[in-house]
């Protein structure tokens, strides 16, 4: 799905009108079996022999602007400039680490996990999510922000994210023989690994080589995919819960958050934004509206989760929307397996 395209000098001066030429081609939907379909195109620009002076050169530059026209939020157009150039080089440098740390069976990375609790009674720990962290032997320690987009662009997020789940899923599995039958570990599918063809046969691996109880996995995944192609999203969550696995719905608060996709997409548990609970906490009209999306989402028979408790007033606040789970700093951040052994397992 990348395309080069090659203007030359003589049509140079022409280059505002192409760009918008191809742009315009993808305002209108593709018609397709019956349906229409969206599609957003980024591009990265760059010139030679201004930007770089070799064919590898020109398209490695252009290819820094197009993962910076992603970054920004992708249906943009992106020129290559020096201002980009200073982190282009760190760019440079994550990528070939990120290639040789994934090369090494993943040992660079590793998963740290924050403990949810189940608010329904008493709190008590229900499980905790699985975060990955990259402890580079070269950039030092790096948050999942910092790469985690990086490694989607690269694809280099598929072994990335197989390694989280079966570490993920081996903790857990530990948690569940140490005497907590009920722990549920919670690992994030980024959209690139759902759209992999044998992601179902992946995980169905995972949990037969691990042994965990498919129940006791839940994979936290957001409705990006369902902008584009519900009929896939769908079949694809299906096939995951027909192997026992819980769906979350991730970051719900953030951008569409359609009450389509709720009922289409049945997951099990639907987790609130920290932005969104923290805007709720000071502003009482996000308040109002999460309390609707609280009730919404009960009547439709799913579980709640509410992300970001930093107190124990924000707690007491989000308590009277009835959540199911609360997850936040109130309780513990996210720290390594034998840090969470010590407070929750043990
Ligand atoms: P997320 O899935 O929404 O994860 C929650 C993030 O919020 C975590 O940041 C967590 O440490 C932070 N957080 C939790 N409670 C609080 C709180 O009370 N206050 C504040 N200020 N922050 C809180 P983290 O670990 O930096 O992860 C950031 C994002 O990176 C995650 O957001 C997720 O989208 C992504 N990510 C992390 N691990 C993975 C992974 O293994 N695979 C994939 N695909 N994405 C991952
Ligand atoms: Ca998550
Ligand atoms: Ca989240």
């Amino acid at each position: 799905d990348e395309f080069i395209v090659i203007v030359t000098g003589s049509s140079v001066d022409r280059l505002e009108s192409i760009i918008n030429d191809i742009q315009q081609i993808f305002v209108r939907p593709w018609f397709l079996k019956g349906e229409d379909y969206y599609c957003t195109i980024s591009a990265g620009v760059a010139f030679f022999p201004t930007d770089a002076r070799t064919v590898e050169d020109v398209i490695r530059r252009a290819d820094i602007a197009l993962f910076n026209a992603k970054k920004e939020g992708k249906n943009r157009i992106e020129f290559y400039n020096e201002a980009i150039d200073g982190t282009s080089t760190k760019r440079l440098d994550l990528e070939k680490y990120m290639r040789k740390a994934t090369m090494n069976e993943c040992d660079e990375f590793t998963v740290y996990f924050q403990p949810i609790i189940n608010v329904k009674g008493e709190d008590v720990c229900a499980g905790a999510e699985a975060l990955v962290r990259w402890n580079s032997a070269t950039m030092g320690f790096i948050n999942p922000v910092d790469f985690i987009p990086l490694a989607e662009y690269l694809g280099l997020i598929n072994p990335i994210g197989e390694h989280v789940l079966r570490e993920a899923a081996k903790h857990c599995r530990y948690w569940n023989d140490m005497g907590h039958p009920d722990y549920k570990v919670n690992v994030n599918l980024s959209v690139v690994q759902l759209l992999q063809n044998d992601i179902v046969k992946k995980i169905k691996g995972i949990i037969d080589e691990v042994g965990i109880e498919p129940g006791n996995l839940c994979l936290e995944v957001t409705e990006s995919l369902a902008i584009n192609d519900m009929v896939r999203m769908k079949r694809i969550l299906s096939e995951i819960k027909a192997l026992g696995v819980k769906v979350a719905l991730d970051d719900f608060g953030t951008g569409y958050s359609n009450f389509h996709y709720l009922s289409e997409l049945h997951p099990d548990i639907v987790k609130i934004d920290r932005g969104f609970t923290s805007k709720a906490i000071t502003d009482k009209k996000e308040y109002y509206l999460l309390n609707q999306f609280s009730n919404m989402i009960h009547n439709l028979g799913l579980k709640l989760c509410i992300e970001g408790i930093e107190t124990e007033d924000e707690l007491q606040k989000m308590k009277l929307l009835k959540p199911d789970y609360c997850q936040g700093f109130y309780w513990g951040r996210s720290c390594p397996y034998d840090e969470f052994r010590k407070h929750f397992v043990d």
